[in-house]
């Protein structure tokens, strides 16, 4: 990277101090104040796959809370009430360790997915960079124009036509805000619930209200001016970025060997003959970075991997007539050495611990009991002898976490010969999701009772008597001196 560094910084030939612009952030200036950032408008092949995924999540993000399967909601993760709902299948704080461990399966993810390919969760799926730079920067462009102009528009005083561009603006952003916190809703309480409380008013659910409000000033806020700071200074994932990439990560790379030395483009100049490099200096990779950073002086923590200088300067090399790519996804090896991409032992050692947790996360979903039971003995009870048994009464709880009611019924598996009663009948019926609590009395004849506390295991079967879990608890005797 020295190198890299020295070679680029200066432009023209000339080699400056190595790293100075990581003294600074491009978005502040010298006295710490903000630098508004007015990129120019992307066009190109990767600017269009973007907008294609961008439609297909937005899509998802807007549709996915009026997706049911079985019934129930394909997402929702209500962490008031501690109902969760993932891919329909419901959750419960009991299935927290399952919850936990999907959470970090998920991280590790991330990280194996970075260390491979960089930022392309920040450029192509990251909610800000899609809300930020595919509806919100759009709209800008389409009322105030593209770069020029909202530098002029920007510049200019409050005259009629920036009032009523920047009050459109702003109230767009406001509807806009407002939208996404009820979807963000959904998610969480549900759409009919939401749906529901915008009928009753904001006075009936006045809590919720106020927490819409703050949540639809924070998204406005963020996207209206915040902006590109959330990822240059706040996300925590952006800050991973330097202990996560090396030089076989794919990222978005200036080819510094190619262009370097950079110098202004002349028609019919032989620029290889005349010592100059394909980079003809026209800044069009630098206007158009929404973090308002030179990819040229390097990897930076600022770049979000957007894409949006390779568009550009591919744009510009057709024109000139060099080859594409001078700005494009590669490694650092790649660019340096001239290495291809290579699987480094790093890279598999994350697969494997991926699959394994992958692994294990199946095989725990997979055998996720449908009913939660659990028999324990009220303090300070101990058992009563009745007719030639023994008995110990125990409070049962039940969790239906299946999809379905159902009708339950308990039998004692060990040791043979235990007796259950209960208070009305042997048949427990509790609805899906449900829990249902009661007292049950297990007995066993006084013959089979030789120790003053015995492990005894109880099934809960459903009504095709199915065994759906399994307790283990303990069973009080009197106290038997054993020879
Ligand atoms: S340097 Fe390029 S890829 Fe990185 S944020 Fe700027 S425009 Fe996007
Ligand atoms: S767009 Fe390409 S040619 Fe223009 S300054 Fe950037 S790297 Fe150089």
């Amino acid at each position: 990277m020295a190198e890299q560094d020295n070679v680029f910084r200066g432009g023209q030939g000339q080699v400056v101090e190595a790293e100075t612009f990581r003294d600074s952030v491009g978005t502040m200036d010298q006295s710490g104040k903000r630098k508004w950032v007015f990129p120019r408008k992307p066009s190109g092949r990767y600017t269009n796959y973007r907008t294609i995924v961008a439609v297909f999540l937005l899509a998802l993000f807007f549709i996915l809370p009026f997706i049911r399967i079985n019934g129930n909601p394909f997402l929702l993760v209500n962490v008031v009430e501690r109902h969760f709902y993932i891919f329909g299948q419901p959750f419960y704080p009991q299935d927290f360790f399952i919850l936990a461990l999907g959470a970090i399966t998920s991280i590790v993810f991330i990280i194996l997915f970075t260390v491979v390919f960089g930022r392309i969760f920040c450029g192509w799926i990251c909610p800000q960079t899609i809300f930020l730079e595919m509806v919100f920067r759009k709209i800008e462009y389409a009322i105030e124009g593209d770069r020029n102009k909202q530098m002029r528009l920007d510049r200019q005083e409050w005259n009629y036509e920036k009032i009523w561009k920047r009050a459109l603006k702003w109230s767009i952003y406001i509807v806009i805000s407002l939208i996404i916190t009820h979807w963000m809703f959904m998610y969480i309480v549900g759409y009919q619930e939401v749906f529901d409380m915008i009928k009753e008013g904001p006075l009936t659910n006045f809590t919720s209200f106020l927490v819409m409000i703050i949540f639809t000033a924070s998204f406005y806020f963020t996207f209206a001016w915040f902006r590109e700071q959330v990822c240059t200074l706040v996300c925590p994932y952006g800050r991973l970025q330097g202990v996560l990439i090396d030089k076989q990560t794919i990222n978005v790379y200036y080819d510094f060997k190619r262009g370097e030395n950079r110098a202004k483009w002349r028609k019919g100049e032989d620029r290889a003959a005349a010592g100059k490099g394909d980079c003809i200096d026209c800044n069009q990779c630098v206007v158009v970075c929404p973090t308002g950073i030179d990819i040229r002086d390097g990897q930076q923590l600022e770049c979000v991997n957007c894409t949006a200088c390779i568009d550009a300067c591919d744009e510009v090399m057709v024109k000139t007539g060099l080859p594409p790519g001078l700005i494009r996804y590669a490694t650092e090896d790649e660019i340096e050495k001239e290495l291809p991409f290579k699987y480094t032992t790093r890279t598999k050692a994350y697969t494997v611990v991926l699959a394994l947790m992958i692994g294990f996360l199946g095989f725990l979903l997979y055998n996720r009991n449908p009913v939660e039971a659990k028999f324990i003995k009220p303090a300070g009870s101990s058992f009563f002898v009745r007719d030639s048994k023994i008995t110990n009464t125990y409070n049962y709880t039940f969790l239906n976490k299946s999809n379905r009611d159902a009708v339950l019924t308990i039998k004692v598996l060990e040791p043979a010969n235990g007796e259950i009663s209960l208070s009305q009948t042997n048949k427990i019926k509790i609805k899906k999701g449900d829990i249902t609590k009661g007292t049950v009395n297990i007995s066993f004849p006084q013959k089979d009772i030789k120790l003053s506390k015995q492990n005894i295991s109880i099934g809960v079967y459903d009504e095709n008597g199915k065994l759906l879990d399994t307790f283990k608890t303990y069973f009080e005797g009197p106290f038997k001196l054993q020879f």
